[in-house]
């Protein structure tokens, strides 16, 4: 169990731009914590800091109050899972999992006691006679959490463990580590460039790009509110639709103008969007939040989008049509009994309430 800060952390390659800069993170004790973000951003770099498998470049990095930047990774009291999953293949599943207590000097008993147990817990007890290569990838991985489980220690440190797995194994992986992560009431911490796992496994998510942390939230937060462009576009899937346009007045009040169709801002905006009156932003909108307007008597026809369907992609319970303005390509996300098909021409109305306003030169949320 174990409070991870981070304070105005850095890391210098030699010879390259920051892999990291200024990271300031507080990961609470028995927190579950999924850092995300594209190939490259410096996930991984964050989390082997904190393991101590690279160094610090600046700042500080705390664990349980205790400053630990010079403490060598053994004495840290924290168990790492690899992609690979680093098991020794000339040792058996008990042997593997037993390796780092037995390092430690542990009594035989108790070493016995933690493995039986861990092995229950991730339902290999029948293997543990095996070694690796007799085992398929989602069983190694288990043996590799096994492994980090009977340390017992003070925080779990994942880099992409599900990376190498099938998709079916993916997910079904994905719940047990979340279930693993309720049974053992320990901090995690959980690197992945997966915006589904970062949602469905973390209690808050902390979105990364470029070096830089973008935003810090719960999944849902992150969702309703992303802080700018990047966030809005990374997390969810299919992504949030980004539209160009200008903020005019006009004489019903003010609108954004994408050119192909135009939205009355509403109340709640209108105030922060006032200032950019004449000026170009972006507008987001979910998929989920597009509907197909035909039936629905709407007299305001401010806020529809005109455009053809140019793909269907049937998903079982929904369905996403992926549509063209004829300028701009977008996606709205619909319930499978809509009987939409390529070529035809849709009209769609928003749900203005969940409208994003993105500033065009920074990608900063405006009103956030
Ligand atoms: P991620 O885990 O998000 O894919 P990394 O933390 O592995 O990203 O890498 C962040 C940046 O640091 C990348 O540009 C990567 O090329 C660079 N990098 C990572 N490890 C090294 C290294 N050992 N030497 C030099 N550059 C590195």
């Amino acid at each position: 169990m174990a409070k991870v800060v981070l304070e105005n952390v850095y890391k210098f390659y030699p010879g390259h731009i920051p892999a990291v800069q200024d990271a300031s993170l507080e990961i609470q004790d028995q927190e579950f914590v999924v850092l995300v973000g594209p190939s490259g951003c410096g996930k991984s770099t964050t989390l082997r800091m904190i393991a101590g498998l690279e160094e610090i470049s600046k700042g500080n990095i705390y664990i349980d109050g205790k400053k630990i930047n010079e403490v060598p990774p053994k004495d840290r009291d924290l168990a790492m899972v690899f992609q690979n999953y680093a098991l020794y293949p000339h040792m058996t599943v008990y042997k593997n999992m037993a390796f780092g207590l037995k390092l430690r000097r542990y009594p035989k008993d108790e070493i016995e006691k933690r493995v039986h147990h861990a092995a229950e817990m991730l339902d290999i007890k029948d293997l543990i006679h095996r070694r690796p290569k007799a085992l398929s990838g989602g069983q190694r991985q288990r043996v590799a959490v096994g492994r980090a489980i009977v340390r017992k220690p003070k925080a779990f440190l994942f880099d992409e463990p599900l990376s190498n797995l099938d998709a079916k194994m993916r997910v079904q992986m994905r719940t047990e580590i979340s279930k693993l992560h309720g049974r053992l009431s320990s901090t995690m911490i959980y690197v992945t460039h997966d915006q589904v796992e970062a949602m469905t496994m973390g209690d808050r998510i902390v979105v990364m790009k470029d070096g830089i942390i973008q935003q810090v939230a719960t999944p849902m937060n992150l969702y309703n509110q992303p802080a700018n462009q990047f966030v809005a576009s990374f997390i969810g899937s299919p992504p949030m639709n980004l539209f160009q346009g200008c903020i005019v007045e006009k004489k019903n009040g003010l609108v954004f103008d994408e050119g192909h169709f135009s939205i009355c801002i509403e109340d709640i905006h209108r105030s922060i969007l006032t200032s950019y009156t004449g000026k170009e932003i972006v507008f987001g909108i979910r998929p989920e939040d597009l509907y197909d307007a035909s039936g629905v008597s709407n007299a305001n026809l401010d806020n529809q989008i005109k455009a053809r369907v140019e793909v269907v992609e049937p998903m079982g319970a929904e369905v996403f049509l992926y549509l063209n303005t004829g300028t701009h390509s977008f996606v709205a996300r619909m319930d499978a009994h809509e009987k939409e098909c390529r070529g035809q021409e849709l009209t769609l109305s928003l749900n203005i309430k969940k409208s994003h306003f993105f500033d065009k030169e920074t990608g900063a949320c405006i009103g956030l």
